[in-house]
């Protein structure tokens, strides 16, 4: 599409609608900018420099004085059935997403990532094996680059390696992944997509808009995945932990092996845990199907050191291990935690709820852990998590009231010994105690470096 004097409206102005603000204007279209929110005054600056108008967000902020928006662009938090959205599609404009609008000026080929869990250490994984072995590629995406600001960089023999959460899948009709990869689909963010069902489908947006002649990389453990592949269109390779694959890659004993041949020894994986080889496994194929070897693939995995706050080694004290995974949000990422350690645990749990079920957490629980320490707003906090959890896990691990991260870690400090593991992985959001995830890790490995 030419853009040049189209009028563009891009709804969210955070860094996936600034940077479509960015790539438009270089296109040379009007664009206005609009968010519920008030803007900071740097943010506000920034877009004053684009020579581009924020607005608030208002059915009537849609048109520019009088004039409807060629094209609407939503920033992926935007929900796509706001009301006001059905009118102006009731009146024809089009609406499309971020990553959508990037994929029409995108040079070289995709490699998508999606899944509930494993995206960022999968793409960062496949980004670094890429490098390693010689093959371009730039990453981005949900990872941290908004899919826009590739734009520029991106060269036709250069990989764009891309980190697809749903929010992103949503919106997409043309976009196309050379090769798109699933990791797994569990149960979240149901408050934005209401049902498994129908978030499983938007995950298959990825594979609807792939051709014969691309790729789709699936977990042949994952029922939902073994969906995607029946009604795939590009050909399919199977990344297994547990079984042969028709064909792909699977971990038979302690190899890797692709189509039964090993290339690749579990103990030249650095990261803890077998989700973590079932990333390397992803990786590995989407990396050989690039067009990487595959006797390079074993020394790029050995070099990889894993992504900060997912189950990352923060210091050992005493013969006491600290691990920040401060990126276990949701009840299935802190299970796979868990299980990455054989016993001796103090895990630290808790934060904002988002109407998970902690029973899952008992029995792995009860094998592994000494205590579970609980942290999160509790007082007048409607979505506190620690009463939920301290009522599931009642009689199958001791539970102390922390309500701090500093007193969770003092705790442990105090009561743990030589060989014990103290492990941050919250199964939570957290946003009652902090502003991000990151806050959270950073804030962990900050506390438990000041210990002595
Ligand atoms: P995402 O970007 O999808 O949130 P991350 O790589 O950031 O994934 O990992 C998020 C959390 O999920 C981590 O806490 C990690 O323990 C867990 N995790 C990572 N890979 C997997 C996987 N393949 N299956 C299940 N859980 C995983």
């Amino acid at each position: 599409m030419q853009f040049t004097g189209k009028y563009v409206l891009v709804i969210g102005t955070k860094r996936s609608g600034l940077a479509a603000v960015e790539l438009l204007r270089k296109q040379g279209a009007h664009v206005r900018a609009m968010d519920a929110q008030p803007l900071t005054a740097e943010e506000q600056a920034r877009f004053n420099s684009l020579g581009v108008e924020v607005v608030s967000q208002t059915r009537e902020n849609i048109a520019d004085q009088g004039r409807e928006p060629d094209v609407i662009v939503l920033s992926p938090a935007v929900p796509v059935d706001l009301p006001m959205l059905w009118s102006a599609r009731e009146r024809g404009v089009s609406v499309i997403g971020e990553v959508e609008l990037a994929s029409w000026f995108l040079k070289g080929p995709v490699a998508g990532i999606t899944g509930s869990n494993g995206k960022t250490t999968t793409t960062s994984l496949t980004g670094h094996l890429l490098q390693q072995c010689g093959i371009p590629c730039q990453v981005g995406g949900n990872i941290g680059t908004a899919v826009t600001s590739l734009v520029e960089s991106s060269a036709d023999d250069c990989w764009n390696v891309l980190e697809l959460s749903s929010f992103q899948l949503e919106t997409i009709s043309h976009f196309r992944a050379a090769i798109g990869a699933c990791l797994n689909v569990t149960p979240d963010h149901l408050d934005r997509h209401q049902t498994f069902e129908n978030y499983a489908s938007i995950k298959a947006r990825l594979f609807e808009t792939q051709h014969r002649e691309d790729y789709a990389v699936l977990n042949y453990d994952d029922s939902t995945c073994r969906g995607y592949a029946r009604s795939a269109k590009a050909e399919v390779y199977w990344f297994s932990a547990s079984q042969p694959v028709p064909r792909g890659i699977s971990l038979q004993g302690e190899e890797l092996c692709f189509d039964g041949r090993p290339f690749l020894s579990r103990s030249q994986i650095r990261l803890r845990g077998l989700h973590n080889v079932e990333n390397v496994m992803a990786a590995a194929l989407i990396a050989h199907l690039a067009g990487a070897k595959l006797v390079d693939l074993g020394p790029a995995v050995e070099t990889f050191p894993g992504v900060e706050h997912r189950i990352e080694f923060v210091r050992e004290l005493n013969g006491v291990e600290y691990f920040n995974d401060s990126k276990a949000t949701n009840v299935d990422a802190a299970l796979k935690a868990i299980d990455a350690f054989p016993r001796n645990l103090w895990i630290i749990l808790g934060g904002k709820d988002k109407g998970s079920d902690y029973t899952p957490l008992r029995g792995p629980l009860h094998q592994r852990a000494k205590a579970a320490l609980l942290i999160g707003a509790e007082a007048d906090y409607p979505q506190a998590a620690a009463p939920l959890i301290r009522n599931t896990l009642a009689g199958c691990v001791p539970l102390i009231d922390c309500g701090t991260l500093d007193r969770a870690i003092r705790y442990a400090h105090a009561h743990a010994a030589a060989g014990d593991t103290v492990l941050l992985a919250p199964a939570c959001a957290s946003f009652d105690q902090f502003q991000n995830y990151e806050e959270r890790g950073r804030t962990f490995k900050h506390l438990v470096a000041e210990l002595f």
